[in-house]
């Protein structure tokens, strides 16, 4: 049973953006590349997962803190007498391992995924025993992408690699037992204790004057160039979307990226750019938040509920 979902990271969500709307550095660029390429790894993997029965908790995405330490668990799955941690890897093309040293097949060395993992274990554990549970742990790797290869000279039985996801499934459901409320009550403990990371530190200098502006088309995140009546066309893939969800759309990512800014017809009149008619913009922003203020000092908030 899922227990508990996946969110995109509001990182890459924000980077994203800011992709489209300035000139990223080079590192910016990776740490893109490296997030996005690591949740598209979680995904399918989450997909993969949604095959194992109902009497196994799946939790998606864990930060959690043991004295002081943060550590992040992919995946981590609830049996009846065991823990499973899942760290999901989306590598993709050759590495090897030569004396415990992981490399890419360009002789570049790497941090060994499986001594990340045994750290994650050790906390994981020690914050499991204070909270009174004293399950075994069963740890696995998981490299998730078809186009993965490790040259290994030894057998690892806690990697799973693509060609053995099916079988390892089996494997799992196997051993399904019915969970109790002890289980249950684990579960709800860990998801509370699920740190949220502001995102903001890690993202480059970025200032409202200097990104870009215009509304970004949902499917390439490439800008809508053209509008027909009531709907925006995107030029580089033809994804069609409605004037008013994709103003709310760019009025959310605009409060994301700027959380103090008052939300005004003007500012979002400015912010995307497309759409010419501040009557337009009044007239959704008044439909679906609500307005402080009256005349040019108006501003609108979501409604709480
Ligand atoms: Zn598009």
């Amino acid at each position: 049973m899922l227990f508990k979902s996946r969110l995109e990271l509001l990182e890459i969500t924000l980077l994203r953006s800011l992709n489209a709307r300035m000139r990223l550095s080079d590192k910016d660029v990776s740490n893109y590349t490296r997030l996005r390429k690591g949740l598209e790894g979680e995904q399918k993997s989450d997909l993969w997962l949604e095959g194992l029965s109902e009497e196994w908790l799946v939790i998606h995405d864990l930060l959690l803190e043991y004295n002081n330490s943060k550590f992040q668990i992919d995946t981590l799955l609830i049996s009846h007498d065991k823990i499973y941690p899942l760290d999901i890897k989306n590598f993709e093309g050759d590495y090897f391992v030569e004396a415990e040293k992981w490399y890419t097949s360009a002789k570049k060395d790497m941090k060994n995924p499986v001594h990340q993992q045994d750290r994650c274990v050790v906390l994981l554990r020690s914050l499991l025993r204070d909270l009174g549970y004293h399950y075994p742990f069963e740890p696995y790797l998981i490299f998730i992408n078809s186009e993965f290869h490790l040259y290994i000279t030894t057998i690892n039985p806690s990697l799973v690699f693509h060609s053995q996801l099916n079988r390892f499934l089996k494997k799992l459901n196997a051993r399904s037992v019915k969970l109790n409320k002890g289980h249950y009550k684990l579960a709800e403990q860990l998801v509370a204790l699920h740190m949220v990371e502001s995102p903001y530190p890690n993202l480059p200098a970025y200032q409202y004057e200097d990104l870009k502006k215009g509304i970004l088309c949902p499917k390439c995140y490439s800008f809508f160039s053209e509008i027909h009546g009531s709907s925006l066309v995107c030029g580089n893939c033809g994804c069609k979307e409605e004037v008013e969800s994709a103003v709310l759309r760019s009025v959310t990512e605009l409060v994301l990226l700027f959380p103090g800014y008052k939300i005004t017809t003007k500012i979002v009149c400015d912010w995307c750019e497309i759409v010419k008619s501040e009557k337009t913009i009044r007239r959704i922003l008044g439909k679906h938040y609500k307005q402080i203020g009256h005349g040019k000092s108006a501003n609108y908030v979501l409604p709480k509920d």
